[in-house]
């Protein structure tokens, strides 16, 4: 009698003990924590974060880090350092598929994407950070060499015009980004987030099902201006906030107008891109960025494989209609109008 009233009065207190040490709930188990991998490649940090085994992160970041290797303009063993360097390469399979990929996207935006920029932003100093301004006659000089219908591509053989430089930075994260999902989803991994610094991809949902939320940046500050509920969705932001440095007052950014040669004022100081692909989505961000609010929205409506978030210099916030459920503002910026764009 005396023991089956300890074992009630302790009850509460073994159900405890139990729930903690097995982590089980009244619904079932909890989730394991995930693996988590931070990397420093491609000029910038990497976060990757998946509910899988360890080794499985492990060969992410070793992918990340070959094809750094294969894309670097600076390395001189890499496959662009080396068709920059003689004018002519037979690519391996990764460099083939992004360059073919890179100049659909440069097509496809009117050349506001032109991954032959690379002289005109070297003279920017931005590859160095030591800034400077350079005069009309020298950026006249140089966008001579900017063209990238000039790039000859025959199956894995390209060559390019002397003097030109390709680059391929505004895509090289979003294409870095496929590539991991694509082993992840290999792997069986259902719920993963991978940050490639501020190039997001959101695999599968949450370990509760639920969509992940995606902090989208404010350009005026530090914290975010809107919230982004996405699954398998690659969210790419090219901003003016990343890369820039002022002078006499006016602030210079690394996103150029090949039109130009000089960084894009186009009236957007932020555009997101969101979609399944993000090697498109890191090419439209940058495109979109100089081709200024009217000409992107144009292009969402001509297309159907992007959303979008624009910020303007006047701090209007826009979205493609497609976002309409998943998108809300937060922070400062929680009770601001957001414009919807639509298809009219
Ligand atoms: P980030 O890589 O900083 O996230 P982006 O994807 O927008 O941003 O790519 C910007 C980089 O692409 C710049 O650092 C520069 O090297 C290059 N770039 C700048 N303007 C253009 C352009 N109009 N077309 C192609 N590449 C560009
Ligand atoms: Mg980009």
């Amino acid at each position: 009698m005396k023991r089956k009233n300890a074992a009630i009065r302790y009850l509460p207190v073994i159900l405890l003990l139990i729930f903690l040490l097995t982590g089980c709930t009244a619904s079932g188990p909890a989730q394991s924590l995930p693996a988590e991998r931070t990397t420093f490649a491609m000029d910038t940090l990497m976060e990757l974060k998946a509910y899988c085994g360890d080794d499985v992160l492990d060969r992410c970041v070793e992918r990340i880090a070959e094809l750094e290797k294969i894309f670097s303009v600076t390395d001189p063993e890499s496959e662009i350092y080396s068709l920059n360097d003689t004018g002519t390469s037979v690519l391996g399979n990764d460099a083939s598929i992004l360059l073919k990929e890179a100049l659909s996207l440069c097509e496809r935006t009117g050349g506001a994407l032109d991954i032959s920029i690379y002289p005109v932003v070297r003279a920017w100093g931005f590859t160095t950070g030591e800034y400077r301004i350079p005069a009309k006659e020298e950026l006249a000089e140089l966008r001579k060499r900017v063209d990238y219908s000039k790039v000859e591509m025959n199956g894995s053989s390209v060559s390019i015009p002397d003097g030109m430089m390709i680059d391929l930075g505004s895509v090289a994260k979003g294409y870095c980004s496929d590539c991991l999902a694509e082993m992840l989803k290999e792997a069986g991994v259902k719920s993963a987030l991978l940050n490639l610094g501020g190039n997001i991809y959101a695999l599968g949902t949450k370990p509760d099902g639920t969509k992940w939320n995606i902090g989208i940046q404010d350009p005026n500050g530090s914290g975010y201006l809107g919230v982004l509920k996405a699954s398998d969705l690659a969210v790419i932001t090219s901003g003016g906030y990343e890369r820039y440095f002022e002078e006499n007052g006016k602030v210079y950014w690394h996103i150029m107008d090949p039109a130009t040669g000089e960084p894009a004022s186009s009236g957007l100081i932020s555009v997101s891109v969101i979609g399944s692909r993000g090697v498109v989505c890191d090419g439209l961000s940058t495109a979109l960025f100089v081709m200024g609010l009217d000409r992107a929205a144009q292009m969402w409506r001509d297309s159907e494989d992007f959303e979008a978030v624009f910020v303007t210099d006047t701090g209007s916030i826009y979205i493609t209609e497609g976002l309409k459920d998943d998108f809300h503002t937060a922070g400062a910026y929680a009770s601001e109008e957001i414009q919807v764009i639509t298809h009219e």
